[in-house]
């Protein structure tokens, strides 16, 4: 019998972990090195636990539209959106439900992994050349394991300002708020993009007063443009002050109270402030010159569509590659370093067919080609943009605010994008996906029933108005 190949992680989120465990199903030897538990950021202070306050903050949201659907609250106001002073959080005890399903969700992948044989170390390590990681500080320090397979899956880290220095208490960055054990007064945050975007809808929803900073036109600029002009239009309404068009110099603390300064001379006062300006990679002190791996400028590793590294045996995948900073993308990345490294069969990874969301209320769901591709040229596409607002089913659910979109490919139909703003619009663009991913065309879309009254129908009668004719 063959002997089993040994394979070697470096970072136990979902890039990391899901690899371990097509390894460990493809009769590999596997050791996963981790520095602060399984399941990575995602799972300990990103992905779960910030969609786990936005399912509070989304309960909040449709709390407070409950009114218009004829529901009374005792002590209520009587305005269509007013709950005031009849419904308030807890935050103390969302935070400490938060940490708790992250840590059992993070005990669940362990055990999982333990379950597959999968070998975890714990510890903060780093490559020793190309076929070997070491343990450096922690737990398991000073062990040593050598591999025929290497993956580095080592994520990324919030990108701080120089002058905006987090103390975890009034200046946090988004891993740090859930210390937080009271509601924010007035909440500062910087950055519009997603997760910028995300904390201020929640924060928002929850109770807090919430000043957004742009340094753009308009917030989340790297998404749909309609999307956002919906998603902004929408903030203001709530009461949150969005400034656009303002980057911030610095933030500082004076006892209770932060100010934000911004280049243009302003500043801005509140209790709080989450700096939200990007990410960076964690390539840094982890051996990788040493071993001939190749990083861009930016400090990502450079990666083929198999995972594949500069150097022979050595793969990456998720944050630290930049190729799309999302969970389901690193896991991806993962699976094909595994399967390409350990003989299976693979398809090199397609980013097409990437679906995903940005969690505020409306949400907005995105795949394919964008509408920006599609009027720069770069796509031939046709656009229909539907809003929700005709939507039966919408209306009978106090929806305003949203609209479905679908692109086809001009000439042939086949669908090759959409969007999706509405609550649950992550649920929603599923069969937009499924369309994309297996080049459906519109008049599949179109000829498929859904259910009356949905929301879900908007979508096939979008396809319907794309059904390209005979003439
Ligand atoms: C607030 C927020 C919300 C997000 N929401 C979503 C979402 O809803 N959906 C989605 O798909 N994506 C979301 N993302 C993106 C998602 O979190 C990342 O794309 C994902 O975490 C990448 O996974 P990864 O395996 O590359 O890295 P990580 O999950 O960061 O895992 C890397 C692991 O490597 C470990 N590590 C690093 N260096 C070392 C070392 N030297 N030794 C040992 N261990 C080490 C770290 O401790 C970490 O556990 C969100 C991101 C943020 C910031």
């Amino acid at each position: 019998m063959a002997k089993a190949q040994r394979v070697a992680v470096l970072g136990g989120g979902p890039g990391g972990y899901e690899a371990a465990l097509v390894a460990a199903q493809l009769g590999a030897e596997v050791t996963v090195l981790e520095r602060d538990g399984l399941g990575g950021s995602t799972v300990l202070t990103d992905v779960v636990p910030s969609k786990t306050l936005i399912a509070t903050a989304e309960l909040m949201t449709t709390v407070g539209g409950a009114s218009e659907l004829g529901v009374r609250f005792p002590g209520g106001g009587t305005g269509d959106h007013d709950t005031t002073g009849s419904v308030s959080v807890d935050l103390a005890r969302i935070n400490e439900r938060v940490k708790a399903l992250a840590s059992a969700q993070s005990a669940d992948i362990r055990a999982r992994l333990e379950k597959e044989g999968v070998r975890i170390l714990c510890g903060r390590g780093r490559l020793d050349g190309p076929g070997a990681l070491v343990v450096e500080e922690g737990e398991d320090a000073g062990a040593r394991v050598e591999a025929d397979v290497v993956l580095v899956s080592t994520g990324s880290s919030p990108r701080t300002l120089p002058a905006a220095q987090p103390d975890g208490e009034r200046i946090l960055t988004w891993k740090q708020v859930y210390d937080l054990r009271e509601m924010p007064e007035h909440l500062i945050v910087v950055g519009s993009g997603v997760t910028g975007a995300e904390f201020a809808n929640a924060y928002d929803a929850l109770g807090a007063h919430v000043t957004l900073v742009s340094s753009r036109d308009r917030v989340l600029p790297g998404e749909d443009a309609d999307a956002a002009e919906v998603l902004e239009g929408v903030f203001r309404r709530r009461g949150m002050d969005v400034v656009s068009r303002s980057r911030a110099e610095a933030v500082v603390r004076h006892g209770d109270t932060v100010t934000v300064t911004l280049s243009d001379g302003r500043t801005l006062e509140g209790s709080h402030c989450i700096v939200a300006v990007g990410a960076v990679p964690n390539t840094s002190g982890i051996g990788l010159e040493e071993a001939g791996i190749w990083t861009s400028e930016s400090g990502h590793i450079d990666v083929d569509k198999v995972s594949r590294t500069s150097a022979r045996g050595v793969y990456a995948a998720g944050d630290c590659t930049g190729v799309f900073p999302l969970a389901s993308v690193a896991a991806m990345q993962g699976r094909i370093a595994m399967w390409h490294a350990l003989g299976d069969t693979v398809a090199p990874l397609r980013l097409r067919s990437v679906a995903s969301t940005v969690f505020t209320s409306p949400e907005i769901a995105t795949v394919g080609w964008t509408q920006g591709q599609i009027d720069s040229g770069e796509a031939q596409g046709e656009i229909v943009k539907l809003p929700l607002s005709t939507n039966a089913r919408a209306k009978m659910l106090g929806i305003h605010d949203g609209f479905v979109k679908l692109f086809c490919r001009t000439g042939s139909g086949t669908v090759i994008g959409g969007v999706v703003v509405a609550p649950r619009a992550s649920e929603l663009i599923f069969p937009v996906t499924l369309a994309v991913e297996k080049r459906l065309n519109v008049d599949d879309v179109a000829h498929a029933f859904t259910v009356y009254p949905s929301l879900t129908g908007s979508l096939a009668e979008a396809a319907r108005q794309l059904h390209v004719t005979g003439d």
